[in-house]
């Protein structure tokens, strides 16, 4: 075996925690550059799309590279996964959003270490988040999910339901109703993935209100993103084209 064997390079890049990962730094001015480049091709006004950088099943060590390069808003699906990043990053200052699937069990924990939730689509929970919200904290601001494409898998409230759900929430003191959100399923085309996005965006506009103007639009993510900011996403939910393919499993 040769004594000159490149190994250090690697043992470096395998450490994460030990230098700032300027990958992550690198991956995210792409994506700050895309969606600048959105925004200019679909006429939208600069700096109008927010980015979430969504964490899910990745280290803590690559939050904190964001974090470094200027990124303060993070999303995650799971919860425990996301309580255990919340105690390992406590010394940051950052914003938290639950993405994920929300079980009734649950909601005392989102309600009280979330900063917003973007798919709530079950009145029951809607109460529950309402009743554990810690006064201290403000209201819990919400995105409620919409599921355009009836597909049975998918959670999210029909169209239908939607304004049903609104009217549950709007009676609920701690939790402020900013938008909607949706999670189509992938498409190829700009065109076809621009569909489920102007159905929400046209949804929205049905739905809001002097008092709930519903101004958020959480909508695209790696791979659709460009059609979401053509119709209007204010929110794009964006995980590996910053942090790279994620974990099989809980990191
Ligand atoms: C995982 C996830 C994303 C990010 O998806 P990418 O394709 O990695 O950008 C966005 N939104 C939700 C709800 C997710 O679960």
């Amino acid at each position: 075996m040769s004594a000159f064997k490149p190994v250090a390079a690697t043992a470096i890049l395998a450490k994460p925690d030990t230098a700032p990962n300027l990958e992550i730094a690198q991956r995210l001015e792409q994506v700050r550059m895309r969606i600048r480049a959105a925004e200019r091709r679909f006429a939208r006004p600069a700096g109008s799309v927010a980015l979430l950088a969504v964490s899910k099943r990745q280290a803590p060590a690559k939050l904190r590279d964001a974090w470094r390069a200027g990124q303060h808003a993070f999303g995650e699906s799971y919860l425990q996964e996301g309580l255990t990043k919340q105690e390992q990053l406590a010394d940051l200052d950052l914003e938290w959003h639950f993405i994920g699937r929300i079980q009734g069990n649950k909601a005392r924990a989102i309600a009280e270490r979330f900063d917003w939730v973007h798919s709530l689509s079950d009145a029951r929970h809607a109460e529950r988040l309402n009743a554990h919200r810690p006064a201290d904290r403000g209201p819990l601001q919400v995105c409620l999910q919409v599921n355009l494409s009836g597909e049975e898998t998918k959670s999210g409230a029909g169209p239908d339901e939607v304004r049903k759900l609104l009217d549950c929430c709007r009676a609920l003191p701690n939790l402020a109703v900013r938008g909607l959100m949706t999670l189509p399923a992938p498409a190829r085309t700009l065109a076809t993935q621009r569909r489920p996005f102007r159905a929400l965006r046209e949804l929205r506009d049905e739905l809001a209100t002097a008092q709930l103007p519903l101004n958020v639009l959480s909508m695209g993510m790696s791979d659709d993103l460009d059609a979401a900011i053509a119709e209007g996403a204010t929110l794009v939910r964006i995980g590996t084209a910053i942090f790279g393919p994620r974990a099989a499993q809980t990191p």
